[in-house]
């Protein structure tokens, strides 16, 4: 199944942007255009990736929720939630820190912002902060339902805790009511199987018809800064990531990375590391051997507080945007970068295009212009795509280590090379 959805992904991107250039003759013949445009590439694929993306997004709230009561109520030392939550943000925190460095150091190295040309004619409006009191007020639901009809994923995580907690306290209710979420899961899971069989179908449709009507973007331009953000993204995905799992959970990277394919295609595919949460759960579980209890608490939190590649193409974007501006950063300026843009991904879920906004933070923060994001904007989305794999290849990463140093990481799942992400 995989080498059919990188057949797809390969055939999609490779279509679409021929369709793109085809589009963009001036003398096509008009029923062409309607049949390529019109029909397929706005019309019967751009239907078709919806319904797939969206097939996915009703599966991250029950899912989160479900599973991870089952990983809470089955704790036998409660306690030891604290600690793992502990580690688990310590990690995630310690990974994007290293990523923005590497970013900015390269982005120093390559000069990318250097002779740009500031004529460009485009706006880019800033949101306004959210103060981060208000942020770490909000991890607190009022309400369960509004929380999880507005799919927000950390007021979901500390309901289903509370939930989770009680019912690991209280005898035999618990128990029956245990079983039942623990069969919930299972059926939860097929669900993800059964969708993930659909995705070459959903990966093409996707792709296509993004890169119909996209093409590369303005690629020529802004070659140097895309070369940046790809390379750190590059070396942070694979160095980095393979350095922390031989260090801390002792296991071979390159099962890792060959394990991870899958939830990288659907992440690059759909650009949003919420969206293509239940498949991370289902891989870190099913294929990697990360126990219930970490998988579940691990991931949900790290496709909402944890995105290494965002912060790499963040780190890129300030220098990039200071230069462009003829602007100095000073050293401080860099720490505030690193520190905003590690603490401005909390409470903003991973969705595609979020990056940007949390960049306009950090800029304000060292007080660099945001319409300097107008210039970046056009190559965003294939960056996007990209810095999603990344971001979900960190977070499932983080939950190999924090298994492994609860004691829940099966090791002989883990090095099964015959099981896949789409086997039950
Ligand atoms: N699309 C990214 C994610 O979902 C966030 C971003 O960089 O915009 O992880």
């Amino acid at each position: 199944l995989t080498t059919r959805i990188l057949l797809a992904m390969a055939l999609a991107i490779a279509l679409g942007t021929i369709t793109f250039n085809l589009l963009a003759m001036p003398d096509l013949n008009d029923s062409v255009r309607y049949v390529l445009d019109d029909l397929l590439a706005s019309g019967l694929f751009a239907l078709i990736g919806k319904i797939f993306v969206s097939s996915l997004k009703v599966l991250v709230v029950p899912l989160v929720f479900v599973s991870l009561v089952c990983g809470v109520c089955h704790l036998s030392d409660q306690s030891s939630l604290g600690r793992m939550s502990l580690k688990t943000v310590f990690l995630y925190l310690v990974t994007t820190a290293i990523a923005i460095s590497a970013a900015m150091t390269l982005a120093n190295i390559v000069n990318p912002g250097v002779g740009i040309d500031m004529s460009v004619e485009a706006e880019f409006k800033a949101p306004e902060a959210v103060p981060l009191i208000d942020v770490l007020a909000n991890i607190f639901p009022t309400n369960p339902f509004r929380a999880m009809a507005e799919g927000n994923m950390l007021q979901v995580i500390v309901f289903a805790i509370l939930i989770g907690l009680a019912i690991g306290r209280s005898g035999v209710p618990g128990e029956r009511i245990g079983k039942q979420f623990s069969d919930w899961n299972e059926i939860l899971m097929t669900l993800v199987t059964m969708l993930m069989n659909l995705a070459p179908y959903g990966v093409f449709a996707l792709l296509f018809s993004l890169f119909a009507s996209k093409g590369l973007g303005p690629v020529q331009e802004l070659l140097a800064y895309m070369f940046t953000v790809v390379a750190v993204l590059l070396v942070h995905g694979i160095v980095v990531y393979s350095a922390m799992l031989r260090m801390f959970a002792g296991v071979s990277p390159v099962t890792f990375l060959k394990k991870m394919w899958p939830v990288q295609i659907f992440a690059f595919s759909t650009a949003s590391s919420s969206a293509t949460l239940p498949v991370t759960i289902k891989n870190a579980e099913q294929n990697l051997g990360v126990g219930t209890r970490a998988a579940s608490f691990v991931l949900p939190l790290g496709a909402t507080i944890n995105m290494d590649g965002t912060a790499i193409m963040q780190g890129v974007a300030t220098v990039f945007i200071a230069q462009a501006f003829g602007l100095d950063l000073s050293m401080g300026d860099y720490l505030l970068v690193i520190a905003t843009a590690t603490l401005a991904s909390i409470g903003t879920a991973g969705v595609p295009g979020v990056g940007l906004i949390t960049l306009s933070m950090v800029l304000q923060q060292v007080g660099l212009p945001v319409e300097g994001i107008a210039l970046i904007i056009g190559v965003d989305r294939l960056l996007d795509m990209l810095r999603t794999a990344v971001n979900v290849t960190g977070d499932t990463m983080v939950s190999v280590v924090i298994a492994k140093t609860e004691g829940v990481l099966n090791h002989e799942r883990y090095n099964d090379l015959s099981i896949s992400a789409t086997t039950n």
